[in-house]
């Protein structure tokens, strides 16, 4: 059932074979690029091609839904550095028709946790903790909304510059259309 041993057995002719050869670049993103977006299967290699991108021009900071929880958490700090220390220049926050964290139902996240050996009271400890699991786990209504949210919170970050624009978009997950949602070009 473990997929290891197939993904090893897979690396090792990869490389045996120089596959990576066409891949090869360095950390900066050459587009100058830094992209929020949704860690949906359909859009692993589907976003890059669609926008253009490839190996190397754009730094990718994935989560689900491309929602930024809080200002200094992970995913900001991840932005933060694709700014300051690797040359980003344009920030896109691109999220997608039929994504995941749309009406997400905390409830029923709850019940499958229980269904995969989480013990109830380790829940119930940390809802008394003010962990409250439909907050730690709020989606959107609909992605424009989670869209605007990340822009909002990127444009407004104490540490972020004024002059790195922050763009939305929503993709298609199926013909890669893109559609924009909020162009920040000043001129
Ligand atoms: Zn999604």
């Amino acid at each position: 059932m473990s997929i290891v041993p197939s993904i090893l057995e897979f690396n090792k002719q990869f490389v045996a074979d120089k596959k990576y050869e066409k891949y090869l670049t360095n950390k900066f993103p050459e587009k100058k690029v830094a992209v929020l977006t949704c860690m949906d299967t359909r859009l692993v290699q589907l976003l890059p091609k669609a926008l253009g991108f490839k190996n190397g021009d754009a730094k990718f900071i994935k989560n689900a839904g491309a929602i930024l929880t809080q200002p200094f958490g992970s995913a900001m700090r991840s932005i933060l550095v694709a700014v300051h220390e690797l040359g980003a220049r344009e920030m896109l926050v691109i999220g997608h028709r039929g994504c995941g964290m749309t009406n997400i139902d905390s409830g029923r996240i709850v019940d499958k946790m229980i269904e995969h050996g989480i013990d109830p009271v380790s829940i119930e400890t940390l809802e008394n903790a003010g962990i409250r699991m439909d907050k730690f786990f709020r989606g959107f209504s609909k992605p424009e909304e989670g869209v605007m949210a990340s822009v909002r919170m990127i444009r407004r970050h104490p540490l972020f510059p004024e002059s790195v624009p922050v763009h939305g978009f929503i993709i298609d997950p199926e013909t890669g259309e893109i559609e924009v949602i909020a162009l920040d070009y000043k001129e």
